[in-house]
């Protein structure tokens, strides 16, 4: 199925590039047509026929954009956990995917389930429940399982999804030890099947311009990167409450948002720390931090020299900011990882200016992506290891705050 599609594709988009562009030039040279006003148009095939006086099919447009996978060719994804990010930013982003479609909902609230699922267009065989999980094995429209629940029970539902023959998509953190993401790396390949995290920011339009600007040196050598993220947990809602519990939530706001610090960090530089400092304050009387902590600082040193200046915060007012400071310029993102509506400024030599990125849905971006490597059978940007990483690198950042000292992170295999 893989190879065929990316030969339709191919063939597609010979077909397309012959009708647009040298097919119809090539024709319309041969028939001596002179026509200016029509290869003017835009349109391919212009050049070549008089535009019909009357209603008529015309060729199809030369292509700007690739076209989206047929709809039943699309691969087929179950959601695990209906919760808030599930329902409010997940699920409407399916309108937006081009490689994928939603076939299955596991819920334990099956009244739940079915009501969204209606909304949704899942067909009531494509509806489980956590005692129905494995069953997903049976179904083959399900190619892609995507977990969405809370940290500490990604590692069970990842490996259950293997050993039901799907491949996993899998909300970030990745787990909340770093043997459980090597274990859910080794059940990937032992089932012949891809896993990626859902580090949707370096899925993001202005993340991705940002990450370009900075890789293409026109801000220059990077030298530092401070990144902030804040909010207030809260602890009526339902979504905060199992984030103030370490054995669902593995951590605080490091675990939860500071990732996204260190990502941002990782990205911009592109590179491996090599050393971890980090700093915890947590206040004793505030019922939330029995549990996790509440802010952390937290510096990395880069081999290049480059350092950041990181934090995570759950008691202050909403931040989501990136700065990358380079020896030409500097590019900040503010907000840097919203659900949407987030701004790139660039500073350099020729002044300040915003720069304009188109829009787009950072949640369908990273769900098709995973959709084509698996179609292409290639490396998704997001791997499993990649979240390993990550977790790795937190819980460097835990030991040092608890030893008051630097931690070398060369010696816990992070690198690259
Ligand atoms: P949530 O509490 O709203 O949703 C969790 C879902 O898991 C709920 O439907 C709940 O019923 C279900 N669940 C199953 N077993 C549970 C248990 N034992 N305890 C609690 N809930 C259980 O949380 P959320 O904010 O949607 O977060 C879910 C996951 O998504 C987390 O891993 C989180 O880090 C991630 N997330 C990612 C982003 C992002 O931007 N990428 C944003 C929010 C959340």
């Amino acid at each position: 199925m893989t190879s065929s599609l990316t030969q339709d594709r191919l063939d597609l988009s010979r077909r397309l590039f012959l009708r647009g562009t040298g097919g119809g030039l090539l024709l319309g040279s041969t028939l001596g047509f002179a026509r200016p006003t029509f290869a003017q148009s835009g349109e391919a095939g212009a050049a070549a026929e008089p535009p019909p006086t009357g209603p008529a099919g015309r060729p199809l447009p030369q292509m700007e954009k690739e076209m989206p996978v047929e709809p039943e060719r699309r691969l087929g994804w179950a959601i695990v956990g209906l919760g808030k990010f599930a329902l409010n930013q997940i699920l409407p982003a399916f309108a937006e995917s081009r490689s994928s479609r939603l076939v299955a909902l596991v819920s334990g609230n099956r009244q739940k389930a079915e009501q969204v699922g209606a909304r949704y267009g899942v067909e009531a065989r494509g509806i489980y429940g956590y005692d129905t999980f494995d069953r997903m094995g049976d179904n083959p429209a399900i190619d892609v399982v995507y977990i969405v629940l809370p940290n500490a029970l990604h590692a069970e539902y990842t490996v259950r999804a293997f050993k039901a023959g799907k491949h996993v998509f899998c909300e970030k953190p990745m787990a909340v030890t770093v043997e459980e993401c090597e274990t859910m790396i080794r059940a990937g390949r032992d089932a012949g099947r891809k896993l990626m995290v859902a580090y949707r920011a370096q899925f993001e339009p202005h993340n991705v311009e940002a990450i370009r600007i900075a890789r293409d040196g026109e801000i220059g050598r990077i030298r530092l990167v401070t990144s902030d993220h804040g909010r207030i947990l809260d602890p009526r809602d339902p979504a905060d409450q199992w984030r103030m519990m370490k054995s669902l939530a593995g951590g605080g706001s490091l675990y939860d948002i500071g990732i996204y610090s260190l990502q941002a960090a990782r990205y911009l530089t592109g590179e491996e720390p090599v050393e971890v400092f980090g700093q915890i304050a947590s206040p004793a009387d505030d019922p939330r931090f029995r549990e996790v902590e509440d802010r952390v600082a937290f510096q990395l040193r880069f081999p290049s020299g480059a350092v950041a200046n990181l934090s995570s915060s759950y008691s202050t007012a909403s931040v989501k900011r990136i700065q990358a400071f380079g020896e030409k310029g500097s590019l900040v993102l503010d907000p840097a990882t919203e659900y949407e509506g987030n701004r790139l400024t660039l500073q350099t030599e020729k002044g300040r200016q915003e720069v304009k990125v188109k829009e787009t849905s950072q949640f369908a971006a990273e769900m098709d992506h995973f959709s084509r490597s698996i179609m292409s059978n290639t490396e998704p940007k997001t791997p499993g290891e990649e979240g390993l990483r990550d977790i790795r690198l937190l819980q460097a950042v835990y030991r040092s705050a608890r030893e008051g000292r630097p931690v070398s992170t060369e010696a816990t295999g992070s690198l690259r």
